[in-house]
């Protein structure tokens, strides 16, 4: 069977591997002609991280990454509302991966064309457009990045793995429109500091619309230092959304600094961080609601550009994974394409909804807003703040929703 990917980001790259080891011809089509390692951290969460076990390619990405040990939820006055383990830690059988997105999609791009070959990904094409009336085959339409030049193709089936601005999507649902913001912006920056706590913990801290998140992305250095992840996250409502949304966009420090200039915990300076970074991102927070349908004939839709999601839990690229383990097992087991891709839409697209839905109301991360709402001066025992089993039960919670409770994992 003959497979085309449009996007080689983490979603279209981890299909294209899943899918050649299930012994199917694929072509990535990257509309980039020369990627480059774009984006700051993300954090890919234990279920999907197995994938790349069953990959046999967790070993070359491990040395890219941090094996997150805990999550940490802390007020604005630097107290600590809720810690819990995370990956081996937590008793998973596979770690929790904090990573460069921009290093992993290249490790990536480098393995898919390892073993698939050089001509599988063909960088600077884009795809624009593709025949979803047709049951037979997916015969779609590609753009030369650099010359201009149009050209077409045909696959058994096409998969839309264009991420945020996916075109395919806006084929398939002409009337989707632009992606829906929450009102927040979000800075991010990446600064050589000093660890903190364990040295492998990612925190948040403040509240839904005046948070910062943290984590490391390396392991200390000669001097000590590791390479720190941090996101600044402030509510913006009043402005309008900005007009272009790109993940590569420069921000300035002076506009959200004097927000954070009382953050200084013995065990963390934010502002001290945020000064340090050697350049800042800005990027509105959005996402798209859930669509009816992801498939029209031979065409469907994969990760950012299936469903796109605020990143709060730790799930935008994880979900692209976990997707693309279900179209390459529908694929693989069913004989009819056609029946593969109801299958795998029907596995995929009311759970990816769900996430949608539960980071719209910030999953666990809605510790930080009780806390605020309850004890805005802060506590003397946390006890005070929160009723026995309160925190663990809103963590298990999201952990049901997006499929990572432990117990899922052992089985
Ligand atoms: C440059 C970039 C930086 C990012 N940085 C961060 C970050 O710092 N933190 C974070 O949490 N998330 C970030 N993301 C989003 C994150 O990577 C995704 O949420 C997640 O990995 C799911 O990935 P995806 O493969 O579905 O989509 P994406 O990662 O968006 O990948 C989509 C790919 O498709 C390509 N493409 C787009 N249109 C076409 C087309 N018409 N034809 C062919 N190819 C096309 C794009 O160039 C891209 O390589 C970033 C995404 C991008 C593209």
């Amino acid at each position: 069977m003959r497979i085309a990917i449009s996007g080689g980001g983490i979603g279209g790259l981890t299909t294209a591997l899943m899918l050649h080891n299930a012994g199917m011809d694929v072509t990535v089509y990257e509309a980039v002609p020369e990627p480059r390692p774009l984006g700051v951290g993300i954090n890919v969460l234990p279920h999907a991280v197995r994938e790349f076990e069953r990959l046999g390619i967790l070993e070359e990405l491990l040395p890219l990454a941090v094996a997150t040990e805990e999550l940490c939820y802390v007020n604005r006055h630097g107290q600590f509302l809720w810690r819990e383990p995370r990956g081996i830690s937590a008793g998973y059988p596979v770690p929790q991966l904090s990573i460069h997105r921009g290093n992993f999609q290249m490790a990536l791009l480098d393995i898919v064309r390892r073993r698939l070959g050089e001509s599988a990904v063909r960088t600077g094409m884009k795809v624009t457009g593709s025949n979803t009336d047709n049951r037979k085959s997916a015969e779609f339409q590609l753009i030369d990045s650099v010359t201009g030049r149009t050209s077409q193709d045909t696959a058994d089936v096409l998969v839309g793995a264009d991420g945020l601005h996916s075109a395919l999507r806006k084929q398939l649902h002409p009337s989707d429109g632009s992606p829906r913001w929450s009102g927040e912006l979000m800075w991010r920056g990446t600064t050589m500091a000093p660890p903190f706590l364990t040295g492998k913990s990612m925190t948040l801290i403040g509240t839904r619309g005046h948070k910062v998140v943290a984590y490391p992305l390396s392991l200390p250095d000669d001097q000590g230092n590791v390479l720190i992840n941090w996101i600044a996250v402030l509510d913006k409502s009043s402005r309008r959304l900005p007009p272009v949304e790109s993940w590569n966009r420069p921000g300035k420090t002076e506009d959200f600094i004097d927000q954070y200039s009382s953050w200084s915990f013995p065990w963390l300076d934010v502002a001290a961080l945020m000064r340090g970074a050697n350049s800042v991102h800005v990027f509105p927070m959005v996402d798209r609601d859930a669509l009816p349908t992801w498939t029209a004939g031979r065409t469907t839709l994969l990760g950012d550009a299936a469903h796109p999601m605020f990143p709060v839990g730790s799930n935008g690229a994880s979900q692209a994974i976990l997707d693309a383990r279900a179209l390459t097992q529908a694929l693989l087991e069913e004989r009819d394409p056609d029946i593969a891709l109801e299958r795998y839409e029907s596995e995929r697209l009311a759970a990816t909804a769900g996430v949608v839905e539960a980071n719209r109301s910030q999953g666990a991360a809605r510790i930080l807003d009780l806390a605020e709402e309850r004890a805005p001066e802060g506590f003397t025992e946390v006890s005070e703040v929160f009723a026995p089993g309160e925190r663990e039960a809103l963590a298990t919670a999201y952990q049901r929703v997006a499929g990572f409770a432990p117990a899922t994992l052992r089985q």
